[in-house]
């Protein structure tokens, strides 16, 4: 076992590794925690402040923490990050954008992260990986990863279209993303209820929850063809009044498709949202397949795809709440590189140390 106290930001991170991992612990399965019901999410915007100048102000304080935060690491030496490989996977089209997938892979090699999950977008990490899935997976599995889930196309976002035709092109670009998606190994495929719009007018809400219905009806049984499971994400907060950013409406939208539906927890549109973000965890149950875990400045609407512990989630809370439900699949990061492409390594590095402490603390 080796041990080191590092200092990032303002609190002194422990980061040990174990030379052997540990099991799933289960603490209640699939039972609601009582006495959780108070959040500790911390949504209320400094007086004064203005959206502009928030965001402004959010982007600035990330940029320095990476400046910090690469100081350390040309200052110390990088933290070492070769890790028992544990149960922790990265999205990596956010984190990595247009660097050198090769170069991206081996950097992962020597992390503590072993799943990736992929995006159907050609023009991402592995441009037109969707074309060649196969040797792609090779390239993957040559590095120690392997690919989770493959999250589908962005033109595959509007399965809620109250446009007929719109709704039915979303369907047929979510379904191209399910025959790569099987070949280059995955387990699970991703998708949105709806697209981002600024405002869901009341007399639309409900309209945008039946198409979303009818799509899922009509991917279930071709996801299933392909052995894939479907994982519909809950949605950011755009207005409160945006159809699938509670738990429960998701749950919804998925009852009685089938075993191999079910949920895409995203921590950051949940806190985006004004939810309580463990709680709706606690909800879903084992009808949890997947995760995106990022963090946000709790502020509503802000989709922000911080690193852990940047923003405003309790994360001690949700990790709890997954031991809780028994969650035991692969837990994927979502966290975004705002700053330069280079900055995707120093990225890693964080959400390293993240991994660690989150893989010692259980
Ligand atoms: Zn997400």
């Amino acid at each position: 076992m080796y041990s080191r106290n590092i200092r990032l930001w303002s609190r002194t991170v422990k980061i040990t590794r174990m030379k052997t991992t540990r099991g799933t612990r289960c603490i209640r399965p699939n039972t609601p925690s009582a006495g959780t019901a108070a959040g500790s999410i911390r949504a209320v915007p400094p007086a004064g402040s203005t959206e502009r100048g928030e965001r402004a102000l959010s982007y600035y304080t990330y940029r320095f923490s990476m400046i910090r935060f690469r100081h350390y690491v040309l200052k110390e030496g990088a933290v070492n990050t070769t890790a028992e490989k544990g149960m922790y996977g990265l999205s990596v089209r956010p984190c990595f954008g247009y660097l050198d997938p090769l170069r991206v892979l081996e950097a992962l090699r020597t992390s503590p992260f072993r799943y990736l999950e992929m995006t159907a977008d050609e023009g991402e990490f592995f441009d037109r990986w969707t074309r060649q899935p196969t040797g792609i997976r090779k390239r993957i599995e040559d590095a120690g990863l392997s690919v989770w889930s493959v999250h589908g196309p962005r033109t595959g976002w509007s399965l809620g279209d109250l446009d007929e035709d719109a709704r039915r092109d979303a369907v047929d670009a979510t379904r191209t993303a399910f025959k790569p998606a099987a070949e280059v190994g995955a387990d699970v495929v991703v998708v949105h209820s709806n697209k981002s719009r600024d405002e869901y007018p009341p007399g639309e809400y409900e309209p945008c929850l039946e198409a979303t219905r009818v799509s899922l009806e009509t991917l279930a049984p071709i996801a299933a063809d392909f052995g894939l499971r479907l994982a519909v994400e809950n949605m950011a907060g755009r207005s409160m009044t945006r159809p699938g950013m509670d738990v429960s409406e998701v749950l919804d939208l998925i009852s009685g498709l089938g075993e191999h539906v079910g949920i895409c927890f995203d921590t950051g549109h949940s806190n985006s949202a004004q939810k309580q973000v463990a709680n709706q965890i606690r909800s879903a149950g084992h009808k949890l397949f997947t995760l995106h875990l990022n963090d946000t400045s709790g502020l509503i609407a802000r989709d922000d795809h911080y690193v852990p512990g940047d923003g405003t989630i309790d994360w001690s809370d949700v990790l709890s709440a997954l031991d809780e439900i028994c969650f035991s699949s692969p837990r994927i990061l979502e966290v975004k590189n705002r700053v330069e492409p280079e900055a995707g390594i120093a990225l890693l590095e964080r959400l390293s140390a993240v991994a660690i402490r989150w893989t010692k603390s259980r």
